[in-house]
């Protein structure tokens, strides 16, 4: 039986309630100061870890601060500089024809605007969101990978696709709590209910979790 729209809203209040207790400090674990480099970060984390990523960005971000600066750097050059991030070819296009909108479309800046966001080259709406989030405090809930993986174990989507699981969340949290939402799920994604193992003894949301095992029993 399908659970009703109201019990699922109370179990994603008490989910958000203890996963805040557990993560206070909960946020983008990418290192930036400005939304561009919260951008670029984000291309960069595509398949790579955000701790990869941040080994990478801080000799960039002190070189390179605007649009234009990105610009300038040549291909091969910028290739070199985050081949260790994984598929460097593809990231220097992205960041590149992120760039080149920004300076065509947003005199350089970030928008502050969703929709504008999401039909910048090398933004998607994960991304957008993750800018919408925690470079500029507006709502937003980011499916990743954790995300994506911690909702069906929660049961609170059936579906794969991380839009619809966005839209599946957005029904049933209020719109002030997307963001810290996204932050504390990838938190607990990432120290607790992982991929291969989730620690579901020492859970603290395993009371309204139908996907908690017990100790000893396989993932
Ligand atoms: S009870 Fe287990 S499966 Fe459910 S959220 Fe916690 S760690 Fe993940």
């Amino acid at each position: 039986m399908q659970e009703p729209i109201a019990q699922k809203k109370a179990r994603a209040a008490k989910v958000l309630k203890a996963l805040k207790n557990e993560y206070p400090d909960a946020h983008c674990e990418l290192d930036f100061t400005t939304p561009l480099e919260l951008a670029i970060g984000c291309i960069l984390s595509a398949q790579c870890t955000d701790v990869r990523v941040n080994q990478v960005t801080p000799a960039l971000f002190a070189k390179y601060k605007t649009p234009a600066d990105w610009l300038a750097i040549p291909a091969p050059e910028l290739e070199q500089a985050i081949h260790s991030t994984g598929f460097f070819r593809n990231k220097t296009k992205s960041i590149h024809g992120l760039c080149r909108a920004l300076i065509e479309r947003h005199n350089g800046e970030v928008p502050n605007d969703f929709d504008a966001l999401v039909k910048l080259p090398g933004i998607g709406r994960k991304t957008a969101n993750v800018l919408m989030v925690s470079a500029f405090n507006q709502p937003g809930i980011v499916v990743d990978t954790h995300m994506k993986r911690l909702a069906n174990r929660m049961a609170f989507t059936t579906e794969q696709n991380p839009d619809k699981i966005e839209f599946d969340l957005q029904k049933i949290l209020p719109r002030n709590a997307w963001g810290i939402f996204s932050h504390v799920m990838v938190f607990h994604g990432r120290r607790c209910c992982t991929a291969r193992k989730p620690d579901c003894a020492r859970c603290p949301v395993r009371e309204w979790c139908p996907a908690r095992q017990d100790a000893g029993a396989q993932a």
